[in-house]
C-alpha cells in the first residue's frame, strides 16, 4: 500500500505555502489510495513554541485534511511522536555510513561560498578530530553529479548536484542530528513510498539519497519524490516563515 506523509515544523506558524503543499498531497492520496502520516519535525527546538505545535493541529483541521498515522494532539505528540524518542535510532545509524563521514570543525563563516573541491575549508578530513559538542559537526563526502529518480507520478526527475556539492552535515553542532539525517531514517522507519515536497527541496531529495546510499538504507531508494510548484506572494517572493512571522 502506498504512504506518503505531511512533515510540518513548529517553528513558526503555518501558512498558505504549507496549506498548498497539504492539500496537495492530501488530494494526491484520495486519487492514489495511499494512506497519509503526519510526522512533526521537531528535532530541532531553537525555535520551536507550543503554540505553532497546537497550531499544527488547528490549521490541518481547518482545512479538512486528514492522516492516518502519527500524531492526534499535541500531548500525544509529547508522549509518543517527539523526535527527540529517537535519538538513539539517528545516533547508532550514523555508524552505517564509515569511512565517508568526518569530524569538521569549520564555523558557518567558513563555509560561505567555499569551493568543495578539496573538501570542508580547514581540511578537517585529514585532522581526525574526536567530535565535541559546541565545537564540530559530523559530515559526510557526498559523490555529487547527477542524481535522478521516479516522481510518485511515474514521470522522471533529477538535478544535477555539481562535481563538488558541499558536504552535508549529519550532526550539528549543538549534538543534534540533522534534517537529512533525521529525515531519511524517519521515511524509512515509517515505510513512507511517496513524498511530495516543494520545489525548494530538489536538491535535499538529490543529497538525501546519496547519503542514503552511501549509509547502504536501501529503503530509501525507492521512496518516489515529486516537488510541486512554490505558492509565491504578489511580490514574487516565495512564501516563507521569514516572510511572514520574522523566523528562519
Ligand atoms: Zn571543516
Amino acid at each position: 500500500m502506498k504512504k506518503t506523509r505531511i512533515a510540518p515544523t513548529p517553528s513558526g506558524f503555518l501558512h498558505k505555502g504549507n496549506r498548498f503543499n497539504a492539500e496537495w498531497i492530501s488530494n494526491w492520496a484520495k486519487l492514489a489510495g495511499a494512506s497519509i502520516r503526519l510526522r512533526i519535525d521537531d528535532i530541532d527546538r531553537s525555535r520551536f513554541r507550543n503554540a505553532y505545535l497546537e497550531d499544527i493541529f488547528e490549521r490541518l483541521k481547518e482545512w479538512e485534511i486528514e492522516w492516518q498515522e502519527g500524531p492526534r494532539n499535541c500531548q500525544d505528540f509529547f508522549q509518543n511522536h517527539s523526535q527527540h524518542h529517537k535519538l538513539e535510532r539517528y545516533r547508532r545509524a550514523l555508524g552505517l555510513i564509515g569511512g565517508d563521514s568526518y569530524v569538521c570543525s569549520c564555523s558557518r563563516k567558513d563555509i560561505e561560498g567555499a569551493d568543495w573541491g578539496k573538501g570542508c575549508p580547514r581540511h578537517c578530513e585529514e585532522n581526525n578530530m574526536e567530535f565535541s559538542v559546541g565545537k564540530t559537526a559530523l559530515r559526510v563526502r557526498i559523490p555529487g553529479g547527477l542524481e535522478a529518480w521516479t516522481r510518485p507520478d511515474g514521470t522522471p526527475e533529477s538535478i544535477d548536484l555539481g562535481m563538488h556539492p558541499m558536504h552535508p552535515v549529519v550532526w550539528t553542532r549543538e549534538g543534534l542530528p540533522a534534517y537529512h539525517w533525521v529525515s531519511i531514517l524517519d521515511d524509512i522507519d515509517h515505510e513512507i513510498s511517496d513524498v511530495w515536497r516543494g520545489a525548494d527541496l530538489l536538491e535535499s531529495t538529490g543529497i538525501q539519497r546519496q547519503l542514503a546510499r552511501l549509509a547502504g538504507l536501501d529503503g530509501f531508494e525507492t521512496i518516489r519524490f515529486g516537488h510541486h510548484a512554490l505558492i509565491t506572494d504578489t511580490e514574487g517572493r516565495k512564501l516563507s516563515k521569514s516572510v511572514l512571522s520574522g523566523n528562519q
